[in-house]
Formats: structure tokens, C-alpha cells, sequence
């Protein structure tokens, strides 16, 4: 049976959700935020990323790979030919380098289970728990799969927090409404045109979710990726702010301001990052400036950051 790539475990995690949070990022997404920083994350299945600066031309990986997805000039340069791979990391066990490396690996529930119990201490201690991420964890197939890892999760009194972009149909909130206790919820731009430019994906959908998970009576915090010059606007903003005015409850609004970390994973990757340079992180002033206009409208749990 097919079940759902995981590309990271992200232990004693303090941005996804309150407390120290065992973060589980699941591949796959229905949305293209020209800006994504786990690029890794978009496609379901496993890849392989290539950090073509560490790579010494030892040749193991030429050797290794039963694809020929790997080649070497008679010059001795590394080539890597994509449409090949199969990511099934062979090679990575052979790179001494650790040039080579697979984003994707497959758990069962219950192997995920017991990862996240591990630290389940520090979850009584801190008041953290699990918090489910990506890519979309929303989107995962088959989400009975997730459903599972919730639910038992819940059922051992650990709090589980749902990181998602709410691009996916409503029978998938109301699976895990019982096992969620908060919703990070993102909504990156409220004009529809600017949505389908920068997200690739029309934002209809994603505030019906919003809506009905309010009515649902779930904890919601909302989170705004704020990319200088692209959504960070006062028009931007009081758009979702008169948006929330319309009866959308939110225990906590978090302004997730822009960075650039993930832009070498592109380069792994063999894909291209912002090559017009639009992207730019919006100054403190701007955030806080942001923040003032939630709180002058009512909106008194804003932070700056995750
Ligand atoms: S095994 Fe690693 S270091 Fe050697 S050629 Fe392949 S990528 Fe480069
Ligand atoms: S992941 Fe597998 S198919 Fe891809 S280059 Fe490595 S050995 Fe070849």
C-alpha cells in the first residue's frame, strides 16, 4: 500500500506551534509559493539532492547507481542526469562525502508514533506535542494515514498541532477535527489574482476552510508568510484584517516574515530560485507596523515569528 513520504523529523522544534514540537514534515503540496523554502517538500515522492559543492569525484556513486542516473566525463566532472533517478539512494550510501542524500523516507504509523514519544517529556514539560507539517500533511495519501497517526497520538494525551496551507477538500478537517487541538493555519495573499501568481492555486477553497474550522469551533493560529514588495502591502493587510472581521476566530495571528534559507535546496534540487529577484524580507519596521494594525483592530495575540 502506498503511504506518504516523510523528508524531515524536526526535534525540539519552537516555531511550529507552542512548546517544544516534534515536527513531522510530510512531502507533497497542491500549492507553488514562488518563495517556498522547503522546495523538497512540493513533490510526494522521494528525490535526491545533490550538494554538487561537497562532491570530491571520488566516481562511488557512478559505480553504485543500477540507473546510470550518474555519469563521468572523460574529464572527470560528476554528471547527474535527473529524469533517471529513481531516488532510491543507493549512491548515498556510497558518498563519503555525504554530497548525496534522499528527501523521502517512508514510516509506518506506529514508527512515527513511537519517534515522537520519545521525546514526550519534554511535551508534558513545555506544554509542546507533535505538530504535523510539509508540504501539505493535509494532502497525504492515503489520509487515513494521517487520520491514524493523530488519533493515536491524541489518544496518548499528546497534544497534536496541523501546520497547513488549507488548500484540500473539507471531509480531510472534519477527519481530524477530533484529534487537533490547534489549526496553523496560512493564508499568503487574499487578492485572488495575486494567490493564483504566487501560490499557483486559486485562495477560494482556502478561506471556505478557514471559515468552516472557525465555525467548527477549532483553535485556530493563523499565519501570515509576509514576502516584502509581494504581500506585505496595508492593502494586503486590511484585506485579511476586514476578511477575520467577518466572524473568523483566531487565538493567535503569527507574521512569518520572508527568508531565503532554503535557496540552496533549489540548487540541489536542479531548479531555479527567484531569478528575477522579486523576494525581499520585509524590515522590522514593516512587521511591526503590520502588527500595530491587527491590534488597533482587535486582533490582541500577534507575534512576530512562529
Ligand atoms: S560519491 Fe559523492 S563525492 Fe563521490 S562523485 Fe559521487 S557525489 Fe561526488
Ligand atoms: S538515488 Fe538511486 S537512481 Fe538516483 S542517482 Fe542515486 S543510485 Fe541512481
Amino acid at each position: 500500500m502506498q503511504v506518504p513520504a516523510v523528508f524531515n523529523i524536526q526535534k525540539y522544534s519552537i516555531h511550529d506551534g507552542d512548546g517544544i514540537r516534534t515536527t513531522i514534515f510530510f512531502k507533497g503540496c497542491p500549492l507553488h509559493c514562488a518563495w517556498c523554502h522547503n522546495p523538497e517538500s512540493q513533490n510526494p515522492n522521494p528525490e535526491l539532492l545533490w550538494m554538487e559543492e561537497k562532491c570530491t569525484g571520488c566516481g562511488e556513486c557512478v559505480n553504485a547507481c543500477r540507473q546510470t542516473a550518474v555519469s563521468r566525463t572523460e574529464l572527470g566532472k560528476i554528471l547527474f542526469d535527473r529524469g533517471k533517478c529513481t531516488a532510491c539512494g543507493e549512491c548515498t550510501e556510497w558518498c563519503l562525502a555525504n554530497a548525496r542524500e534522499t528527501a523521502g523516507k517512508i514510516y509506518t504509523v506506529e514508527e512515527l508514533v513511537e519517534e515522537a514519544e520519545k521525546d514526550s517529556m519534554f511535551y508534558e514539560q513545555s506544554g509542546g506535542g507533535v505538530t504535523l507539517s510539509g508540504g501539505e500533511v493535509m494532502t497525504a495519501k492515503p489520509f487515513s494515514y494521517v487520520t491514524e497517526l493523530a488519533q493515536r497520538l491524541c489518544e496518548r494525551g499528546t497534544s497534536v498541532y496541523i501546520d497547513t496551507s488549507g488548500c484540500v477538500e473539507w471531509a480531510r478537517f472534519a477527519a481530524v477535527l477530533p484529534y487537533t487541538d490547534t489549526f496553523l493555519y496560512d493564508i499568503k495573499a487574499m487578492n485572488p489574482q495575486k494567490h493564483r501568481q504566487y501560490i499557483g492555486a486559486d485562495n477560494q477553497l482556502i478561506l471556505e476552510n478557514l471559515r468552516r474550522l472557525s465555525d467548527a469551533g477549532a483553535r485556530i493560529y493563523l499565519r501570515l508568510p509576509l514576502v516584502h514588495g509581494i504581500n506585505d502591502s496595508e492593502e494586503d493587510i486590511d484585506a485579511i484584517i476586514q476578511f477575520l472581521k467577518t466572524g473568523i476566530h483566531t487565538a493567535q495571528i503569527n507574521l512569518l516574515p520572508y527568508h531565503n534559507t532554503g535557496k540552496s535546496k533549489y540548487d540541489r534540487l536542479g531548479r531555479v530560485y527567484d531569478p528575477q529577484g522579486l523576494f525581499q524580507v520585509p524590515a522590522k519596521e514593516q512587521l511591526e507596523m503590520i502588527a500595530g494594525r491587527f491590534r488597533q483592530n482587535g486582533f490582541a495575540n500577534v507575534k512576530i515569528g512562529g
